[in-house]
């Protein structure tokens, strides 16, 4: 998997050692896993321990599960950010690294390593519980050998932007605080509640002091939520349908209102429970949730389009990346605001507070500086 001229990795074939055999076509998941049709059933749900639920995404039923998985001595695969603020998944078994695969990371990650270590736990008799993408989760089904062992979890996505666009975000923040930034998250619920709306939250280390940021209007964000950087296959996903090809999908319960008429501050979790796996795995958690609620397909599909099919392509993808590897950062901010379509979602992001609840699309309670 090699860097494209976008920065996404991409499958590359060395054409000195390619003997045009036509195996690596058949044997990549997109060619080789397709969604069969499944019943699945949804349950609306959140983890008892507060604690938790505030630093997962929505309603903490990853760190649930794989709390689950721990006790039975197995392992777990997820997504991380590493020192170098680039994201990875791991596979481990240590609870404090598992708790850094918490909070959604909005960038394509490495699966590569993860992969092959997963396969060898469960090769060995161990489980594992695979976390990710639904694109990664079929590269894990098609990869790892031994399925008895291996328990599947996709988180419902939107698509991913790519890796280089993240380094020149987290390069730009280092040179305007002239400092390390240790911390990043998108989805801050401690400082900034749960919600669809942008939660950027990160800290900069200078001069042996740590700070926290929260920008009210991070061009990387808005970027990803407005769909106009995801890598190009996020918009053709075959995966993005009713039909999952995990034993859980887990995503956020936008739908809740019309189930329960009331709010949820910290985050409230769909599942789509999809094998029967999947049903023992959701029975073997109850006793570490607080609501574990099964809602129908309508409610619990809500407002998430991703079950239904992927994101829509706009038309500010075409040229969003063009000339990314010479361009800095600032310079995707004007390509991001200066668009005739993000205008609008720009000034209501800024001005929403002041307008009147019914043309409030999306907004923010803190300072305005755009970044
Ligand atoms: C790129 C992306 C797009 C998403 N789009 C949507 C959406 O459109 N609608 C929706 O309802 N939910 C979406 N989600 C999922 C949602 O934000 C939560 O991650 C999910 O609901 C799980 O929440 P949680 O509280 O159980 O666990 P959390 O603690 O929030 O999630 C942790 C899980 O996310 C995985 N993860 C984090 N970042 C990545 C990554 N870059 N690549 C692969 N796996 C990752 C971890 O491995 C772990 O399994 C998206 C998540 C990501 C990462």
């Amino acid at each position: 998997m090699k860097p494209d001229e976008e920065g996404f990795l991409f499958p590359v074939i060395d054409n000195d050692q390619c003997i045009d055999c036509g195996t690596c076509y058949k044997q990549c998941p997109c060619n080789s896993v397709k969604p069969e049709p499944v019943e699945p059933i949804y349950y609306a749900s959140a983890i008892k321990d507060k604690e938790s639920l505030l630093e997962s995404s929505s309603g903490g039923t990853f760190i649930a599960l794989a709390q689950w998985m721990l006790y039975q001595g197995g392992y777990v695969c997820g997504c991380v950010m590493n020192e170098y603020m680039k994201a990875v998944h791991i596979c481990t078994n240590d609870i404090e690294l598992v708790r850094k695969m918490q909070g959604s990371k909005y960038v394509q990650s490495t699966i590569t390593e993860c992969l092959n270590e997963a396969n060898t736990k469960t090769s060995k008799g161990n489980l594992v519980l695979f976390t990710g993408t639904a694109c990664q989760i079929a590269a894990a089904k098609k990869y790892i050998k031994n399925t008895d062992k291996l328990y599947l979890v996709d988180i419902l996505c939107h698509g991913v932007p790519s890796p280089l666009y993240l380094k020149k975000y987290v390069s730009f923040l280092e040179e305007k605080h002239k400092g390390k930034l240790t911390k990043l998250e998108f989805r801050n619920k401690k400082q900034l509640g749960w919600g669809s709306e942008h939660r950027t939250y990160y800290e900069i280390e200078k001069n042996g002091k740590v700070k926290g940021f929260r920008p009210s209007l991070p061009a990387y964000f808005c970027s990803f939520f407005w769909g106009i950087n995801l890598r190009i296959s996020c918009y053709n996903c075959m995966f993005a349908c009713e039909n999952r090809i995990s034993d859980i999908t887990i995503g956020d319960f936008w739908g809740y209102w019309t189930y329960f008429h009331k709010k949820f501050p910290e985050g409230i979790s769909i599942n789509s429970v999809n094998t029967e796996k999947g049903k023992y795995m959701i029975e073997k958690i109850n006793n570490q949730l607080e609501y574990c609620i099964p809602v129908s397909k309508d409610q619990a599909k809500g407002t998430n389009t991703n079950f239904f099919h992927p994101t829509k392509i706009p038309a500010t993808r075409k040229n969003f990346y063009k000339g990314i590897e010479k361009m800095k950062y600032r310079d995707f901010i004007w390509r991001v605001y200066l668009d005739k379509s993000s205008r609008m979602k720009m000034l209501t992001s800024l001005y929403g507070r002041y307008m009147p609840k019914f043309i409030k699309g999306f907004r923010t309670n803190h300072k305005k500086d755009v970044e």
